[in-house]
């Protein structure tokens, strides 16, 4: 039986940090010990998709790759759509492309021309906010679409490295914040 009450300190506890990877200085959040854990992952899809009440979204969007984890389960329990926003070179359809600034060099995300009807209400979901330059990213190409970002959602930031400046004037939650 699912744990009642669940909050976001249970699932802060079993995330991982994982010192210098993939490179040295970065302290790596590894969440797969929540998704491996049925109670726990069940209970991170609940809390993230607190707010909204089913049917009143089109669709979650998911970011490439462990973004595509929980916004696949948030809109199915959403009973929304899900939107994939992937790496540039994945997509096979016309794409909206966003480059945006790594620390060293730049990356760019892409979305089909035709992912959602333009006025679709979305969320847009991560597992993790960091700068904040792929989700900016992915906002913009929300913006070429004609979506209507609901909230961004993330189930870890970073708050020290102000990502939320990337997003400002979207609505942004994370679950556990560091
Ligand atoms: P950013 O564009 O800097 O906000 O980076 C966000 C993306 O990079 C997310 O999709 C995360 O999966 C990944 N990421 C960045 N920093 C970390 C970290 N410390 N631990 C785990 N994933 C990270």
């Amino acid at each position: 039986m699912r744990k009642p009450n669940l909050t976001p300190d249970d699932l802060a506890a079993v995330v991982r940090n994982i010192p210098d990877f993939p490179k040295p200085g970065i302290q790596f959040k590894d969440i797969t010990p929540v998704l491996a854990d049925p109670h726990l992952f069940a209970g991170c899809i609940d809390l993230l998709t607190a707010n909204v009440l089913p049917g009143t979204i089109d669709a979650v969007v998911g970011i490439d790759a462990r973004g595509f984890i929980f916004a696949a389960a948030a809109a199915f329990k959403l009973k929304a759509g899900f939107v994939p926003v992937r790496k540039k070179g994945k997509l096979p359809h016309q794409t909206y492309e966003e480059t945006y600034d790594l620390e060293y060099g730049s990356s760019t995300v892409a979305i089909h021309i035709d992912a959602v009807h333009p006025g679709s209400r979305v969320l847009l979901v991560d597992d993790l906010l960091a700068t904040g330059g792929t989700a900016g990213a992915a906002a913009k190409l929300l913006q070429k679409v004609g979506a209507e970002i609901v909230e961004v959602i993330f189930f870890i930031e970073l708050g020290f490295l102000k990502g939320r400046e990337q997003l400002k004037g979207f609505p942004v939650r994370s679950l556990v914040v560091y």
